[in-house]
């Protein structure tokens, strides 16, 4: 979607009362949503899903481009205290069921968002993965909202050209081989012969953290 469109929707969503949120992983590609959100209508709460386990560079951008962006960024996490989340071994979920991991920290603390918002503005992009690929620009979600996917037909240049035009900073693990970028015990380097979701939970049958296949209205 053009700047423009972007606005004229959001601007709709608006006149029809419904409330609108955002949320972001403060990636470099992700700052992109962010910047044209901030010029439409910065008042727009800015979700972080602090999972505990991100890595303190992107903690630290977080805080870095909602100044300089004048972004109302929120941080909301799950309800379940670290020490419980563990296995039956005792161990972190993330090293045994990243699926579950996952559903306690991100899907879930979403999931009670959607309780309270109409509008889901979403940046996923479909040259992303084949899942994304497959979504619509509007789409159900559960409680009766919809995700809003402004960004699905951009790819990595034209966010990359916009990331140039506007002079826009760069999450500082960029400059160390990092492209996709989570929690710090499911992302590695990205290889060059690897996708770039292929950075996430390495060797393992996952792709997605349940966000964008658990929340979408089947
Ligand atoms: S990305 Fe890894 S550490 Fe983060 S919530 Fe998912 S499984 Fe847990």
């Amino acid at each position: 979607m053009e700047i423009a469109e972007i606005k004229q929707k959001l601007e709709s969503y608006k006149a029809e009362g419904k409330t609108l949120f955002s949320t972001s992983s403060f990636q470099t590609h992700s700052l992109v949503m962010l910047h044209i959100l901030s010029r439409i209508d910065n008042t727009i709460p800015i979700y972080f899903l602090n999972t505990g386990y991100h890595f303190p560079e992107t903690v630290a951008f977080k805080d870095r481009i909602a100044e300089e962006f004048g972004l109302n960024v929120v941080e909301t996490k799950s309800t379940m205290p670290r020490y419980m989340q563990k296995d039956h071994a005792g161990r972190l979920l993330f090293t045994s069921d990243p699926d579950h991991c996952c559903y306690i920290n991100k899907t879930a603390p979403t999931g009670e968002l959607l309780k309270t918002y109409d509008v889901w503005i979403n940046g996923v992009r479909g040259d992303q993965s084949a899942t994304r690929r497959a979504m619509d620009v509007e789409q159900e979600a559960p409680h009766n909202t919809i995700r809003f996917h402004p960004m699905l037909d951009w790819n990595m240049k034209k966010i990359f050209a916009y990331i140039r035009e506007h002079n826009l900073p760069r999450h500082p693990l960029d400059a160390k081989g990092y492209l996709s970028i989570g929690c710090e015990p499911c992302t590695r380097r990205l290889d060059p012969e690897m996708q770039e979701r292929e950075a996430r939970w390495f060797g393992l049958n996952k792709v997605e953290c349940g966000l964008h296949t658990d929340l979408v209205k089947k």
